[in-house]
């Protein structure tokens, strides 16, 4: 029996044979081939990514995914379809007299060496894009159609060094019970997807992959972060009867989805959702939610050379509005850059994370600031909506936001349009710098949303996406706790409403210490909703007190996270 620590990134347990999957490397030959062949190989390659083109609209039509990863698949279909890339392999096979396959592999190597060179996060993403297609191609090629994962016939854990975009869509959801992977954080693809497909899954388990055999039994805590290899008997009669009692717990969750987000001695808590496009919001209300707290609009940002109009910020804002039917719905400007999407090469980051991204990007680009501007302030009659902007890190950036706002509310008045000017206005508390200058920007604001997610990187300086210093990336590190603190007191004293829209609001273990230090609004990934929502209906606002104020004192982040999961053990056994 071998025990591996990691990360938890979706809940539950699994118990099951596993099913390690490869990076997908195939091997290819670079013998020649005689003339008179390039036309068949040249047909050979045609005819390959006609059927990836097909399978990855399939991929994208069967709609089981979350919007960003059918957005990643989209881009594959434009990469799929460049005419340049088609030319550029044609043109190697007629030229060298090189086989499809080996054609393929270079002009993509080529294209993929290209974006990694450009050092920033976007395109090396975009890379491993690149080289999933290339695969994705090649598969085609060799003829082997069906992807080893689309026909699992009995219940496995996946186990990989990472998983690719692909893979993960072609995952059969009803045969894959755990996820363990050696790479990645809380913010990985795997770990959004997994949370969105309700499959327990453990991520930065470092070597997990090279030390699971096929079939071996496999016990994954996505609870805990734990990943049990050749359990023996008694741990595995523990964790199965951990499971039952997860399994039929999850039940009941779902079923009290849509009661009162309120605690057991009623004191009343807005649990809202985290959602990145319109229609998402129908999942928020799906899973009982209040409102939205975060809408990611980077999404409307698809093509650098041509920003969104306001037309088309307009449309997607009031078409959420209504899906919302009057709940509120904070609507957060570009947050571009970083790791979200790219600005275009022309900007080439040296450190993207730390560079002109977000807030500061959209002051110095007023011409893509304005229309967005324009389109929230237009949509806002049409319901409860509400402004944010993001990554503050003095106030004079947001005294230079103010000025804008007040140029697109001048405009439109100017232009007729029907529009709301006395929007209720926010920023994201995500640096720590907003968070020690509170009561300076308190003074420029009607409300804070603590994100944790950036709070805990750049307070900590651990990149978030990063998981080789994933276990650097602690929410409970003292630090970020007296930040959060400090937060909530000036909020308190300046009247300003502080919510926190970040990961760990979706993460139980954290929930008894969110109420107990006093926030009442939380937004989070929409799936989480009602587990979030059983736990606060579990305890009661004194009990959530204690709980905090005895985990809070701790110097060492671990200490505070078991405090918390006693806390939790005891309202509800089941989760902790
Ligand atoms: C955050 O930083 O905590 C946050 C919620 O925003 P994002 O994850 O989009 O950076
Ligand atoms: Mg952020």
């Amino acid at each position: 029996m071998e025990m591996k620590e990691g990360i938890p990134v979706s809940p539950g347990i699994a118990i099951a044979r596993a099913f390690p999957l490869d990076s997908e490397e195939l091997v290819v030959s670079a013998r020649p081939i005689p003339p008179e062949g390039v036309e068949e190989e040249c047909r050979r390659f045609r005819e390959a990514v006609e059927t990836a083109v097909e399978e990855v609209e399939a991929l994208r039509r069967s709609g089981a995914m979350p919007d960003e990863v059918a957005q990643i698949f989209d881009a594959h279909v434009q990469i799929l379809r460049d005419p340049k890339i088609h030319r550029d392999v044609e043109a190697k096979i007629r030229q060298d007299l090189l086989p499809a396959e080996f054609s393929v592999r270079s002009v993509f190597l080529r294209h993929a060496r290209r974006l990694e060179q450009l050092e920033d996060g976007y395109f090396a993403e975009r890379a491993r894009d690149v080289r999933d297609i290339e695969n994705r191609i090649l598969r085609m090629l060799q003829g082997a159609r069906q992807n080893q994962i689309a026909c699992l016939t009995e219940p496995v854990v996946i186990v990989a060094r990472d998983l690719t975009p692909s893979q993960t869509a072609a995952l059969d959801r009803e045969k894959v019970c755990g996820i363990a992977v050696d790479l990645g954080g809380r913010t990985s693809h795997t770990a959004i997807m997994a949370r969105s497909m309700g499959v327990p899954a453990v991520v930065g388990l470092q070597d997990v992959s090279a030390r699971v055999e096929e079939g071996a039994l496999v016990v994954v805590d996505g609870n805990h972060g734990r990943v049990i290899v050749a359990p023996d008997s008694d741990t595995r009669e523990k964790y199965e009867l951990l499971r039952r009692a997860y399994e039929s717990y999850r039940v009941q969750v779902e079923e009290g989805r849509h009661l009162p987000a309120e605690t057991l001695d009623g004191h009343q808590l807005r649990l809202c959702g985290n959602i990145e496009c319109p229609e998402d919001a129908e999942k928020v209300l799906a899973a009982g939610g209040d409102g939205v707290g975060l809408f990611r609009t980077e999404f409307l940002f698809r093509d650098p050379r041509r920003p969104p109009t306001e037309e088309e910020h307009y449309e997607a804002y009031r078409r959420c509005a209504e899906i919302l039917g009057g709940r509120p719905l904070v609507i957060r400007t570009f947050d571009l850059g970083g790791d979200k999407m790219h600005l275009g090469p022309a900007l080439g980051e040296r450190n993207p994370f730390m560079g002109l991204r977000s807030l500061r990007f959209c002051l110095w680009q007023p011409e893509i600031f304005l229309p967005q501007l324009k389109g929230i302030l237009r949509a806002a009659p049409h319901g409860e909506i509400r402004i944010m902007f993001p990554m503050v890190a003095t106030v004079d950036e947001v005294r230079r936001a103010k000025v804008y706002l007040d140029q697109a509310r001048r405009e439109l008045r100017r232009e007729g349009k029907d529009h709301r000017a006395d929007i209720p206005l926010g920023i994201m508390v995500e640096t720590p710098s907003a968070a020690l200058t509170a009561d300076l920007l308190a003074e420029e604001v009607d409300f804070f949303s603590v994100g944790t997610n950036d709070l805990i990187q750049y307070t900590l300086a651990v990149d978030r996406g990063n998981e080789r210093v994933a276990g650097l990336y602690q929410p409970a590190h003292p630090a970020i706790l007296r930040l959060l603190s400090e937060v909530i007191e000036v909020g308190i004293r300046k009247d300003v409403k502080v919510s926190v829209c970040g990961e760990i609001c979706g993460e139980p273990i954290y929930t008894l210490l969110l109420l107990g230090m006093g926030l009442r609004d939380l937004s989070m990934a929409p799936a989480m909703i009602p587990l979030v929502k059983r736990v606060a209906r579990s305890v009661t606002m004194e009990r959530a007190r204690e709980v905090a104020s005895a985990a809070i004192g701790r110097a060492d982040p671990v200490e505070t996270e078991r405090c918390l999961r006693e806390g939790l053990h005891e309202v509800l056994p089941v989760l902790a």
